[in-house]
């Protein structure tokens, strides 16, 4: 069959694929922890449940806005309004099928062929392939381990004055790392992308997720200031609990929005009509509720990295948010003579019976990504497995 160019050009989704390992490991006998998996271990709440079941028992099962229904796009207004003082008015807020959605209907509306569009290595895996499919280049910028993963705006300042970029796409509380951009780092990339015209494009999915000191810093108190250069993305998906909804949102400028309508209008219309009566039943959830799964993120990611600091060759920073965390395994390949963290991820899965992301998949090889949204006994059995490996089956240790 002639597929499309396009198609070609794409990487198959590695945490996909690691998924789909997985569950053939399952089906193998193997007693899988699986440590892979972007999505949260808990269940939506009722009451958002509760809301979209009467939405279906009211007939609420017709086509409705293609911008997403007023009552959620206006909610969102108000949120944003209300936690950072933005000016977006309704028809500066779209609502698409989740936030990943989103982000493509923004790649193919901003982005065309000869634009450079940057992003912070390790990066979401769907960030350099939705670029591509808009036939820009995705220009990949380097972080450091000893700087927590954190996107620096002077690496960005420094790749715009040599060949120019046309937008950045930065994702804090970042997947997979957990980095999270600083205050002061916000406000650097703020003034870099209004003194040099880059469009901004900030996926916040993770922002309930933040665990340090103050409040999480997101773009969001800037629009005012650069409302033509930025773009928030968001999500229901991690923050409630709601990834099967598909449930997403943009924020930016009404050309910009309306243009990703018009995509969307060719497209997949909208998404759900009760989905998104259950979402704005979400916005209404009580914060405490929010904090108590913060809460608990936190506990296990606190058990994941000093369990993991107990792993002979294996160096983990301790991330502030989002719920990965994303090891250095360069001592522990070198114990077992492994060479990729592609081998590595196998191995672990074969042996140890561990399902984890390998770094590769994000831009950077010699690390894993593993997910702490795992219930807490299987958290500690599967860091037991790791932290007892003396010999992994079929291979043998070096020196
Ligand atoms: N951005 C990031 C960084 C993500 O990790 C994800 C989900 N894995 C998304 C966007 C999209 O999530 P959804 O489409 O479920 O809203």
């Amino acid at each position: 069959m002639k597929l499309s160019r396009r198609v070609s050009m794409l990487t198959p989704s590695a945490t996909l694929q690691a998924k789909s390992d997985a569950e053939k490991a399952r089906q193998a006998g193997i007693d899988v922890i699986d440590f892979g998996p972007g999505e949260p271990d808990f269940d939506t709440p009722e009451p958002i449940k509760n809301a979209a079941k009467r939405a279906l028992d009211d007939n609420f099962t017709h086509y409705v806005d293609t911008a997403g229904i007023p009552e959620l796009r206006s909610g969102l207004a108000d949120r944003y309004r209300r936690d950072h003082s933005t000016p977006y008015l309704i028809d500066e807020v779209m609502i698409g099928c989740g936030g990943k959605n989103l982000l493509f209907l923004l790649a193919q509306a901003a982005f065309e062929p000869g634009d450079r569009v940057a992003l912070f290595a390790p990066y979401w895996v769907s960030f350099p392939d939705q670029i591509r499919l808009a036939g820009a280049e995705p220009v990949i910028l380097p972080t450091r381990e000893e700087h927590g993963f954190v996107p620096r705006a002077e690496v960005l300042a420094r790749c715009h004055s040599e060949k120019g970029v046309r937008a950045v796409i930065l994702n804090s509380p970042c997947n997979p790392t957990g980095a999270v951009i600083p205050p002061e780092e916000v406000v650097r990339f703020v003034d870099l992308a209004r003194r040099h015209d880059i469009l901004l494009i900030s996926d916040e999915t993770y922002e309930f997720f933040y665990y340090g000191s103050g409040a999480f810093a997101s773009f969001a108190p800037f629009a005012s200031r650069i409302k033509d250069q930025l773009v928030l993305v968001g999500s229901f998906s991690k923050s409630y609990a709601m990834t099967g909804w598909r449930v997403g949102y943009a924020l930016g400028s009404r050309e910009l929005i309306q243009a990703m309508v018009k995509i969307q209008s060719h497209d997949a219309s909208h998404t759900a009509s009760f989905a998104m009566k259950g979402a704005v039943e979400a916005l209404a959830t009580p914060r405490s509720v929010l904090a108590a799964m913060k809460e608990d993120y936190r506990r296990r990611r606190d058990l994941m990295v000093d369990g993991l600091s107990r792993v002979e060759g294996v160096r983990c920073h301790v991330p502030e948010g989002a719920y990965y965390v994303f090891p250095n395994m360069r001592g522990f390949m070198q114990r077992f003579d492994l060479s990729s963290s592609v081998d590595l991820s196998r191995v672990l899965l074969r042996s140890l019976g561990l399902a984890t992301v390998p770094g590769s998949a994000f831009g950077m090889d010699g690390y894993l990504r593993i997910s702490y949204a795992v219930r807490e006994d299987r958290l500690r059995e599967g860091l037991r497995r790791l932290q007892g490996c003396r010999s992994l089956p079929g291979l043998v240790p070096a020196g």
